[in-house]
Formats: C-alpha cells, sequence, structure tokens
C-alpha cells in the first residue's frame, strides 16, 4: 500500500500526531517479532504456490510470533511467510537486519558492523554474506542498452580464508608466494567491466588470464540484447563477440585512450572508484570478489535511481523479500569462481 494512500483521508492534525507517534516509537515499531515478515507479505504480488504441486496454498494459522503459516492441501507441505527468504530461521528483528543494510551501503567493514549493532564478528560475517547474496538477483538482472563501453579489470589472486590444506601448493624453493609474472597471465583474475548510456552497469568475474570471446559470453550475452555500440580498446575478444551479436563495435586503437568522440573513460572511471572502494577491505578474497562486485553495483545502481532518503528503504525491500536463502554453513562452501590447478599448474609440477 502507498503511503499516500494510507493517510490521504486523515485531517492534518491527526496526521501530525501520527508523525510525531512514528518518530517517537520508530524504534519499537521496526523491532516487533513479525516486522520482517509484515515486509515480505506487503510485497508478495502472487498467491503462495506449493514447491512440488505448483498448486495455490492455503492459509493455515500463525507462528507465535504471528508470522502467517501455509499448507499444500495436496501433498500435506507448509511453510511460512519468510521460508526461503534472507530472514528464515533468523531472531533477529527488523530493526538490527535494516542497520546492517545500512552499515553495508555505507561500506562498514564485518568488525565495525558487529560494533555498531552490538552482534559477534561471526554473526556479522554470516549476515553481510547473507545480504551479500540476496543483492546477487537484483544486480544479475540489470542489462545494457544503447550505447555502452566495455573494458576488462584483472585482479591478483587472493586466497584470504582459505585452510592451509586447500591452498595451492608453492615450491619450497620460493620464498614469496607472489606472482613471477608481469602483466596479465593465467596468475590474473579478469573480469569484465561494461556501462551504457543510462549508467547500467555489469561487473562480472570471467575466468584466468586474458579475456577472450568466451569470457565475454558468458559474461554478458544475456544482457546485450539491446546494445547499439560497444566502445572497447583493442582487445581482439570483442571482434567476434560483437560480430555473434550483431553490435557495432568502436575499438579504440592501442596506446590510445579515445578515437575521437568515441572513448571507454566512463568505465575507467568505474574502475578507479571501485579501486579506491575495494581498498578499505584491506584484500578481498577470490571466493568472495564476485559478491563485493555485486555490493558495489547494487549501490551505484541504487544511488543513481533513487534519491538518498530512498536508497535505504528500496535496499530493505531488495533484500528481505528476496528468496535467495543460504544456509549459514553453506556461506563457507561458496566455490570459487576459478580453477586454482590452472593458475598454480606451475607449482603443483614442481611439488
Ligand atoms: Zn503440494
Amino acid at each position: 500500500m502507498k503511503i499516500e494512500e494510507l493517510i490521504k483521508d486523515l485531517d492534518p492534525v491527526t496526521i501530525i500526531e501520527f508523525k510525531n507517534y512514528v518518530i517517537e516509537n520508530l524504534g519499537e515499531l521496526c523491532k516487533i517479532k513479525n516486522s520482517n515478515s509484515k515486509i515480505i507479505s506487503n510485497h508478495r504480488c502472487d498467491e503462495v504456490i506449493c514447491k512440488h504441486c505448483k498448486v495455490k496454498m492455503n492459509k493455515n494459522g500463525k507462528t507465535k510470533n504471528e508470522v502467517q503459516k501455509y499448507i499444500c492441501k495436496h501433498c500435506g507441505y507448509t511453510c511460512s511467510e519468510t521460508t526461503d527468504t534472507i530472514v528464515a530461521h533468523s531472531h533477529l528483528s527488523f530493526d538490527v537486519w535494516s542497520n546492517v543494510i545500512d552499515n553495508l551501503l555505507d561500506g562498514f567493514s564485518i568488525r565495525r558492523i558487529a560494533e555498531e549493532n552490538n552482534i559477534s564478528i561471526c554473526t556479522s560475517f554470516r549476515l553481510r554474506h547473507k545480504i551479500l547474496l540476496a543483492l546477487k538477483k537484483y544486480v544479475q538482472s540489470i542489462k545494457l542498452q544503447g550505447n555502452t563501453q566495455s573494458d576488462e579489470k584483472y585482479f591478483s589472486i587472493n586466497l584470504k580464508g582459505t585452510k592451509p590444506n586447500n591452498m595451492p601448493r608453492f615450491s619450497k624453493k620460493r620464498k614469496s608466494t607472489s606472482s613471477p609474472y608481469r602483466g596479465i597471465s593465467h596468475h590474473k583474475v579478469c573480469t569484465v567491466s561494461s556501462i551504457d548510456e543510462n549508467d547500467n552497469l555489469v561487473l562480472k568475474i570471467v575466468g584466468l588470464g586474458r579475456c577472450t570471446t568466451e569470457m565475454l559470453e558468458n559474461a554478458l550475452s544475456d544482457k546485450v540484447t539491446n546494445v547499439n555500440n560497444f566502445n572497447t580498446d583493442s582487445a581482439s575478444a570483442y571482434r567476434k563477440f560483437c560480430k555473434n551479436h550483431s553490435i557495432k563495435l568502436n575499438a579504440i586503437p592501442s596506446g590510445k585512450h579515445s578515437n575521437g568522440e568515441i572513448n571507454i573513460s566512463k568505465i575507467n572511471g568505474i574502475h578507479s572508484q571501485l579501486e579506491t572502494w575495494l581498498s578499505r577491505f584491506r584484500g578481498v578474497s577470490i571466493r568472495h570478489l564476485q559478491e563485493y562486485l555485486d555490493w558495489f553495483v547494487f549501490i551505484f545502481t541504487m544511488k543513481r535511481k533513487f534519491s538518498l532518503t530512498r536508497v535505504k528503504t528500496e535496499s530493505y525491500n531488495t533484500v528481505i523479500v528476496d528468496n535467495n536463502y543460504i544456509k549459514s554453513k553453506d556461506i563457507f562452501k561458496i566455490p570459487l569462481p576459478i580453477d586454482l590447478k590452472v593458475a598454480y599448474s606451475e607449482y603443483s609440477r614442481q611439488s
């Protein structure tokens, strides 16, 4: 329900009373036990469908926390309003969730989020990853249109947080684990980055080493249906990609920053913003790099689309209503986006 509709018949004095009441009691109102499920039921556009029989489920009472339950008359499957959402099995109220989302929009570290919300580092870590995964679907739905700039960004492999047993075996003779290669090699993680004339942004990890047409297909093929022009550097991978998708390619000759009107300054600007933003995290594990890229894209998109006050409320809705539930223990099983055997092939041969 729209706020305007909700208050349209109230008289001005009541509206002022209403405003004062909300301001005085905001904390308590956001702490009530079914606060999260209220958001979900408010945004549920269709009926609740049984995931086994694909038929409409019936209402089936409420839990002790006043969360609506559902039952399938066919197979007896039951679920609740919060099943498969980020707040499933969560004892935290909206008050805490919304605060953590605010903190994430502000780019706080796990430690700082723990301190701000009086939760453990471990809970802070879990909440952050759950929320970042909930942004994934939103970010994945972003498509490119019209004139688009595209480039690649390369990252060094960072295995922060990986258990020693699971680390690649380095040669005992080598003191340093840094890459012996300069420039782009299979020791660098390639990400494709594209931005269109309306600031729709795509940042995606595609693999190891120099960008290939196959990598571009993997990152962009479902996003470029409405792209007319692609401005890129001289990377040859784009030639075939653009041909495959009937996109006009404007390649800037190597060594140049622009070719007349044609340039990639916007995407280069994004790269430097991204670098500054990532630097505060003091090294991001490659296992979680895509989550951080999604996080960056989400903030970038929200700030572009909404006024400052609505960035927060839109973000709460996106995150709480998302149905990309992940169990806490599965956060540690998120697969690496690259093949370490390929990255460290020469070391495994030596050892
Ligand atoms: Zn059923």
